[in-house]
């Protein structure tokens, strides 16, 4: 095995953590932080508090790695079995380190309290392991190396203790290879589908291949599907290796790919309409304020987004944006388009553009479910406008999955998705899940 530490497996341990309980962060962090540092994560393990699993589990992965960390498992409490597991893997004895029983002492008295007996076994180790110093609580962490010559460093549960101690002991122990680096990237879009976007990465040269360095795969969550990039190797090549794929994806993508790194869609929207000096408002049904809410979840949006109108009853469209009452099936009029159409979704649109006096306004009506469905309108049937200068209001219509909150998310972030589209003049680009306006597929 090489002497460098390459890769990593990383531990989690809890019953909290294998029932769904509490959410494993720790190993999102910790796997961030071996990334930044040029070690590539290859697996990650939750267990409950099992001494038998989690030696079984060490012993598995020392012979795929020579780098485990494990964060859990190093309280006072029966359930705290990590010292245990580690010492059925090294074997030989447990012992009580006199400097930890001093330290964890100290910690309670620092604050007042008595250290109870229960808190002493935090003090023991298995003879061939190391204890790391936690400042910021009970368990102290410890570190040993395997017969493998694998490398493991067991460290808190809590993040607020887990993280300091890596940054401290583990980090500075890593051996990293000189010159090599691991480095991601990653470019995230809308309205092409992950299966489209495969198929032109696949079509350009396999650039999805499980073997190419940069590896390519993509990730969706909701509409947005993030294509990430992961480069591996002499750190000299990584950025021109890195450039030349982003420049591929791009073209092949065109105006689907909005942002990159941690950039949001909202975020996108507001960075083309601040450089041409254009304002947005916005006038929401369904969504009860989800779109605001992205638009203002990015600092700074103050510039750009004017405000909006939350109107959710016909009444509150009719009052504060204008829509005529006709337009609404209460009025009886033969003919109404409903609150859910077409001529509302405009009407609203156009209402919140004149009543703010914003350059661009969004409108969102729809049906967010369970129950609201009409005839020719099942739940999760959407329009969605987006009015201002100088051309037509555009409207587009969405059939929605049937899940309250998944109309919602859809629904917002669709309306983002207009506005992307229509500042980056792509007039061909159909969204996922649009219809007709009459419903049609
Ligand atoms: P322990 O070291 O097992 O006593 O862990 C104590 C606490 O740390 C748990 O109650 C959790 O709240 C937190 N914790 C443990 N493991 C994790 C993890 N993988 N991610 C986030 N929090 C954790
Ligand atoms: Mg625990």
């Amino acid at each position: 095995m090489s002497t460098y530490h390459r890769t990593a497996a990383i531990v989690s341990q809890g019953d909290e953590i294998v029932l769904g309980q509490t959410l494993d962060t720790n190993s999102r962090w910790l796997s961030g932080r071996l990334m930044d540092a040029g070690v590539l994560p290859v697996e990650h393990v939750s267990l409950p508090d099992d001494r038998g699993a989690i030696a079984a589990t060490l012993t598995r992965l020392s012979e795929r790695v020579n780098l485990i960390i494990c964060s859990g498992g190093l309280g006072p409490t029966a359930d705290d079995l990590t010292r245990f597991a580690l010492l059925d893997v090294l074997g030989g004895e447990m012992v009580e380190d006199e400097a930890s029983l001093a330290a964890i002492r100290a910690y309670f008295e620092s604050r007042g309290r008595v250290m109870g007996e229960l808190n002493r076994v935090q003090a023991q180790r298995p003879r061939a392991a190391e204890m790391i110093a936690n400042p910021h609580g009970t368990a102290p962490g410890l570190f040993a190396r395997l017969p493998s010559g694998c490398e493991v460093f067991c460290l808190p549960g809590p993040p607020r203790e887990m993280m300091p101690m890596f940054e401290s002991h583990v980090r500075p122990r890593l051996r990293l290879e000189p010159g090599r680096t691991v480095v991601t990237r990653s470019l995230h879009t809308i309205g092409l589908g992950e299966s489209e976007i495969a198929a032109r990465l696949t079509r350009a040269g396999d650039m999805m291949a499980r073997t190419r360095n940069p590896s390519i795969g993509t990730t969706a969550s909701q509409s947005i599907v993030s294509v990430r990039m992961r480069y591996e190797g002499a750190s000299a090549g990584a950025a021109a290796a890195l450039d030349a794929d982003e420049r591929a994806v791009r073209d092949l993508l065109g105006s689907a790919v909005f942002a990159d790194g941690d950039q949001t869609l909202a975020a996108a929207c507001l960075a083309r309409l601040r450089e041409r000096k254009q304002t947005l408002s916005v006038a929401e049904s369904c969504t009860g304020g989800l779109l605001g809410s992205l638009i203002t979840d990015v600092a700074g949006s103050s510039d750009v987004f004017v405000g909006g109108w939350l109107t959710y009853s016909n009444e509150a469209k009719r009052r504060d944006l204008g829509v005529p009452a006709a337009l609404f099936s209460e009025s009886g009029a033969a003919a109404a388009p409903g609150a859910v159409s077409a001529e509302v979704a405009a009407a609203m649109a156009e209402g919140a553009r004149r009543v703010s006096g914003s350059s661009f306004a969004l409108s969102i009506t729809g049906i967010a479910g369970p129950g609201g469905a009409v005839p020719g309108k099942p739940v999760g049937t959407v329009f969605i406008g987006l009015a201002g200068d100088g051309f037509a209001t555009k409207i587009r219509r969405f059939a929605m999955s049937s899940d309250r909150s998944a109309v919602r998310d859809w629904a917002a972030r669709a309306a983002l998705a207009m506005l992307w589209f229509h500042v980056v003049d792509d007039t061909t680009t159909r969204l996922l899940r649009e219809v007709r306006l009459d419903g049609s597929a």
